[in-house]
Order: structure tokens, then sequence, then C-alpha cells
């Protein structure tokens, strides 16, 4: 399931790859890659925080031409997905970067996690909130008594799993911030 995407100097989608287009099918949404090819991915990113680091990290390989690394995770109630998102200088002149998106590795989420989902109602592709619980974007922690994975969170305040469903709040954690303003370094 690695994908990749080519964005123009103002952060408009120029193409995607044969691996984000199946990401897509995968994920039963077979018609975005022409929805998105000419949009700016802003559209696809609503949290400011997040863009403003995706903007960080743009910003730093147009100036620099070198290539940024950052980890995150891209979970789904059933799987913990740690990935890779490579930021490559594509057309120096042009000012387009390539976005290379790498699965790293695969875990099952543990049950409490699963259980703690399911709860939320919360689909594979999609992230709703919980108890206006704060879920970090970057690492798919969560904001209860600091920050923890969602199954500690469970053990940490059992009552989560007892009260209504309400949408989760996103954000991006401080270690997430730190990780990527460590990055761009
Ligand atoms: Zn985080």
């Amino acid at each position: 399931m690695d994908s990749s995407y080519r964005i123009d100097p103002v952060d408009r989608v120029v193409s995607v790859d044969a691996g984000w287009i199946a990401f897509a099918e995968a994920n039963r949404a077979p018609g975005l890659p022409q929805r998105t090819i000419g949009r700016s991915i802003w559209m696809f990113v609503s949290n400011p925080i997040v863009r403003e680091l995706y903007r960080s990290v743009f910003r730093r390989v147009r100036t620099s031409q070198q290539r940024v690394d950052v980890p995150f995770r891209c979970d789904s109630p059933e799987v913990r997905r740690f990935m890779t998102l490579a930021v490559c200088p594509a057309d120096a002149q042009r000012g387009t970067l390539d976005c290379q998106v790498t699965l790293l590795r695969e875990e099952l989420q543990p049950a409490a996690a699963r259980a703690l989902y399911e709860a939320m109602g919360v689909g594979a592709s999609e992230w709703h909130v919980v108890n206006a619980l704060t879920v970090c974007s970057w690492c798919k922690r969560v904001e209860v008594d600091g920050w923890c994975e969602i199954d500690e969170a469970l053990e940490r305040r059992p009552t989560l799993l007892t009260k209504p469903v309400q949408p989760i709040t996103h954000g991006v954690c401080e270690s997430c911030e730190r990780i990527v303003l460590v990055a761009l370094h």
C-alpha cells in the first residue's frame, strides 16, 4: 500500500500513482483520483496545526531541495499502520514535490482499542470523536491524562466506553510537533 502523489508549487495535486489509486479503491473511493487531481491538497487537510506542519515540511524541501522524512500513523479500527511520509524535490525549476507514503509495518489493534473504536462507531477510513476526546492526527494517540495509545486511554478512563458517542477533535501532540520540527533540521 505504498503510494505517492506529486504537487505543484501552489500545492495542487498534479498526479497520483497506481498505489494511490489502489488505496482509494480499497477504501471504497474509486472516483477519488479524478476528484483529487487539480485540487489543492489543503482541501483534504482540515486541521490547522496539521496544515502548518505540512506547510513547514514543503517549505523546507522547496528551499533546500533536500528530501525530508516524517513518521506518522494511519490506523484503522483493526490495525495500527506505522507509515513514513517522504517529501522529495521533483523538479527544482518548477517547484514540484513528490510525496511518497510508505507502510513500514502493521500491528493488530489490541482488543481494548478495537472495543473503543467499535463503541465510537468509527468506520475504517473515517474519524469521528468520542467524548470530545482529542486524537493526534499524526500518531493517532489520544489525550487522556497526557497522550497515550487508545487501549491505554480505556484503562485510564474506563467510562469512555459507556458515554455517548461524540465527534473526535483532531490535534497534534507535542511529541509529533517535535518529530516534524526535528525532521526539518
Ligand atoms: Zn502525536
